[in-house]
């Protein structure tokens, strides 16, 4: 049997996403944008009323939820700003490594660390040389008594700057390809840590984004998460757990540009009719209707998957690849029904075009889904 209806729980959860996004976050989103400002203020009330942390554990005070709950509530403050979204979403990817693979110790601290107030911490494994080959990735870390010493460098962190800690990876043995690579936990204020300047972005610019520099570091043996040469596999199986909140911030993003350029098209008349009356334009907004749900039919799968135990690794890549696309082309048709006040930055669409870009470079760009896809194909 199949059921896409959500239970009073899911809507009322979804009620609460909205009206959040809808008195916090859109009024905010503009200037946010404008001045690149880390929302901090917003992320505070996000806190307060239960909007952060979402995937961490009730044991360790977060909201226990399971993937197909984020989602409902990715969409909607996305729709919202994802700018803001990305940067108060931050933890659910730092985080995801630690719910897979933590010693109960582990997850009491640096997960406790985040839910007894507001607070960050950044998945740091892209690096200068290394982004979707991850496992040509040049940091190391290298065991002397009873600690770790981590030297390298990794490149466009989100939230590093704010963050109480990172989730690294690093090579413990460069010998064995991406079996030699080791996950570990970084306090971010320890000594020989060095984050750059905020990256001046295209789009999401409320997020905040740094590369962070490594000599020397020291950390406790205790900080490896598994074992030795686990890091890949770990960092492979969190996004199977993020990657449907991400199609799902995509899609946020292009019905934002949808129901915009819906409004638009009702008032705006060209040859003596609305602009929506000529076949050119409905017909594009007819197509993002239907890619729209389609994209949300496919991060709802992929969350239902995982939540019931089902390897999601193909259904998740679906549902980033199509959703992250669909979102670009959602947003560029939008400015396209604007005609030239889609392009100034006066209306709010010039921004989810540039906001929309990044769904299809971070956790993984399009091609690296399309990868994936074949892999399963193919191999499996
Ligand atoms: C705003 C922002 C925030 C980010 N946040 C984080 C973060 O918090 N943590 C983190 O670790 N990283 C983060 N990243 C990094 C992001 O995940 C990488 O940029 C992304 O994985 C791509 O890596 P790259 O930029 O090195 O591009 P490359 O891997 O060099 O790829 C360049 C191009 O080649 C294509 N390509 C590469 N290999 C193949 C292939 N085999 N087949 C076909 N095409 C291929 C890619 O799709 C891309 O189009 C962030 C990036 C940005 C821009």
């Amino acid at each position: 049997m199949i059921d896409f209806s959500l239970s009073d729980e899911q809507k009322e959860l979804q009620r609460l996403a909205h009206e959040f996004a809808l008195k916090e976050i859109r009024p905010n989103a503009e200037s946010h944008d404008r001045e690149g400002k880390f929302p901090l203020d917003i992320a505070k009330k996000a806190f307060e009323v239960g909007l952060m942390n979402l995937s961490i554990p009730e044991t360790y005070n977060g909201a226990g939820f399971g993937v197909l709950n984020e989602v409902l509530i990715a969409e909607e403050l996305a729709w919202g700003c994802s700018g803001v979204s990305t940067a108060i979403g931050v933890n659910h990817l730092a985080c995801a490594p630690l719910i897979i693979a933590a010693s109960e110790e582990q997850k009491k601290k640096y997960l406790g660390m985040l839910t007894r107030e507001v607070g960050f911490a950044s998945y740091a494994v892209t690096e200068p040389q290394s982004g979707s080959d991850v496992s040509s990735l040049q940091t190391t870390a290298k065991l002397v008594g009873n600690e770790y010493i981590i030297n390298g460098s990794k490149q466009w962190i989100t939230g590093a700057s704010v963050a109480k800690w990172f989730y690294v990876l690093a090579k413990t043995d460069s010998s064995k390809g991406h079996k030699g690579i080791s996950a570990f936990i970084v306090d971010a204020n320890l000594p020989g840590i060095k984050i750059g300047k905020k990256e001046d972005m295209m789009g999401q610019r409320a997020s905040t984004t740094h590369s962070i520099t490594f000599e020397e570091v020291k950390i406790p043996k205790a900080n490896l998460l598994g074992q030795e040469g686990d890091g890949f596999k770990i960092a492979m199986k969190a996004f199977d757990k993020t990657r449907p909140g991400i199609a799902a911030s995509a899609i946020g993003v292009a019905r934002a540009g949808m129901e915009h350029a819906i409004e638009f098209a009702k008032s705006r008349v060209s040859f003596g009719i609305p602009i929506a009356m000529h076949q050119g334009i409905n017909f594009l907004i007819a197509d993002m209707a239907c890619e729209i749900e389609a994209a949300r039919l496919l991060a709802w799968q992929a969350a239902w998957a995982t939540d019931n135990g089902i390897r999601n690794t193909k259904l998740a890549a679906y549902a980033k690849r199509f959703a992250g696309d669909v979102a670009m082309k959602i947003t560029t048709d939008a400015v396209q029904i604007l005609g030239g006040y889609g392009y100034s930055n006066e209306y709010p669409v010039a921004k989810l075009m540039r906001d929309a870009k990044i769904f299809q470079i971070y956790e993984g760009t399009s091609q690296i889904q399309r990868l994936i896809i074949a892999k399963e194909i193919f191999l499996r």
